[in-house]
């Protein structure tokens, strides 16, 4: 195993329903008993950070926004600056989801922008590359997945691949239940790692953790903790229910 933290983090997305469903979500982690090795990341909507950030009461456990604008202030209503996240006392961002890379337009260049913006407001920066299931059945992930990245590079100094964490989740396991296979998310975790150390060098490609996205589950957690390239988890569907304990423990 290497010595990257493992990472599991709760992309909540437009859920709970109310603030009081998400304080109850904020207590079950509270009362968990909860891998010290591994660092724990919840992302509710941006009108619960702040509530969620005060129900937290275990110190293992830090927030993260799922969206910041890359203006700092002005005329760009209904967005939300890096530095408002930051001031905040919230130390994450969620940025390039496939989400908001498909229904909100987020091309390479806006989602490189926007993470420049947060490094450079002191954020840390959770960022989604992925392909869809057309790239991936014409051969093309590892072309889309260095595309992501490159946008990225070019916004960026080596030194600033401490603050970022890449999730890799593959569009057509988001939300489907259809998980990759360890092989094939190990596979593109060594592909990442391979351009990082061209793009960028040989230490951000071996120190910078690659975590994987999309259908995981108390079930499935455990095989995937366990491949060498593979640093954690971005859970969606099961980070709001019980078994987000067993995927944060997935390496105990
Ligand atoms: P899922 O979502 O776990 O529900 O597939 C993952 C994500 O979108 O981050």
């Amino acid at each position: 195993m290497s010595t990257r933290q493992f990472f599991v983090g709760g992309n909540w997305k437009l859920n709970p329903t109310s603030v009081g469903k998400a304080k109850e979500l904020v207590e079950v982690l509270n009362k968990a008993e909860l891998d010290p090795n591994t660092e724990v990341v919840i992302s509710p909507p941006s009108l619960y950070l702040i509530p969620v950030r005060d129900a937290v009461s275990n110190k293992q456990i830090t927030i993260s926004a799922q969206n910041a604008y890359y203006k700092e202030n002005g005329a760009f209503t209904g967005e939300i600056s890096s530095s408002q996240i930051k001031e905040a006392g919230i130390p994450y961002v969620i940025l390039g989801h496939s989400e908001r890379r498909t229904i909100f337009h987020e091309t390479n260049e806006v989602v490189a922008l926007k993470t420049r913006a947060a490094l450079d407001a002191g954020l840390k920066v959770i960022l989604c590359i992925g392909e869809t299931l057309v790239q991936r059945e014409g051969g093309e992930t590892t072309k889309v997945c260095e595309g992501q990245l490159s946008a990225v590079v070019k916004q960026t100094k080596p030194e600033d691949w401490s603050n970022i964490v890449i999730a890799y989740e593959p569009v057509w396991a988001i939300g489907t239940g259809k998980v990759a296979t360890t092989a094939q998310a190990q596979e593109t975790h060594v592909d990442v790692r391979a351009y990082l150390s061209t793009a960028v060098s040989t230490t951000v490609a071996s120190e910078t953790r690659v975590i994987y996205g999309g259908s995981v589950n108390s079930g499935n957690a455990k095989d995937l903790a366990g491949q060498q390239d593979i640093d954690g988890f971005l859970v969606g569907g099961a980070s709001l229910k019980p078994e987000f304990v067993d995927i944060i423990n997935a390496r105990k």
